[in-house]
């Protein structure tokens, strides 16, 4: 229980971390293909989370993630809010009521993230980056290989086309940009296994 409370404690302070410090490329690689609000609506979340540290340490694991993914949604806005908060809210729900193993929770969660988004992979969405990470999870993949094809999932949805969100509506032009979800996730992905690899060595 300690232990998990360092870990949420850790996790929470890395992502902040990470969306703080590449706010503004977000917002810029947004501001290319859609309105340019993805860095603040998630350093907006990553403060939020922060915030409700305390008290998020305080519980279960399962409910603490759970209790991300509701503080996200109602803090992110846009698109991802919701996305972003689906993937967590299932997480945390699937880890407390199911003694499934932690790949197929992932993959479950991430269905979930793609019925919500009504989105399929190559779309140049954040599921470009969720899709990839979910397969190295269910391989039980190392760390840090994980991280790598998160950062290289982000970089492949430069020549693709929109078809989902506010960047659809560029049709061709949404080509040759970076998406901008899809460099978030692939951000917290590389955050979050940085810190289970040097705090909960594989
Ligand atoms: P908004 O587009 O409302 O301004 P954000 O800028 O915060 O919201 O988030 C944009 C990101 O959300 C996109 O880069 C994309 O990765 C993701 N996204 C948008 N619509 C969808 C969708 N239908 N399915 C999956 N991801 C989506
Ligand atoms: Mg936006």
């Amino acid at each position: 229980m300690q232990d998990d409370r360092a870990l949420v404690s850790g996790l929470i302070e890395a992502c902040r971390e990470i969306i703080a410090a590449h706010a503004d490329h977000l917002s810029e690689l947004d501001r290319a293909i859609g309105d340019g609000d993805h860095g603040t609506n998630m350093r907006r979340g990553c403060e939020a989370v922060y915030e409700a540290r305390a008290g998020l340490c305080l519980l279960p694991l399962p409910e603490a993630i759970e209790r991300i993914g509701v503080i996200l949604v109602m803090s992110v806005g846009g698109a991802a809010g919701p996305l972003y908060g689906t993937l967590l809210m299932e997480i945390g729900r699937r880890l407390g009521g199911t003694d499934a193993d932690f790949g197929t929770v992932f993959s479950e969660a991430v269905a979930a993230v793609a019925r919500r988004g009504r989105a399929h992979r190559g779309e140049k969405t954040l599921l470009d980056v969720l899709y990839p990470v979910q397969d190295e999870v269910v391989r039980q993949t190392a760390l840090a290989v994980i991280a790598e094809r998160a950062e290289a999932s982000a970089r492949l949805t430069i020549p693709m086309r929109a078809m989902r969100g506010r960047a659809s509506f560029l049709g061709d032009r949404s080509i040759g940009h970076m998406d901008p979800g899809a460099s978030s996730c692939a951000l917290l992905t590389s955050a979050i296994c940085r810190y289970l690899k040097e705090h909960r060595p594989e």
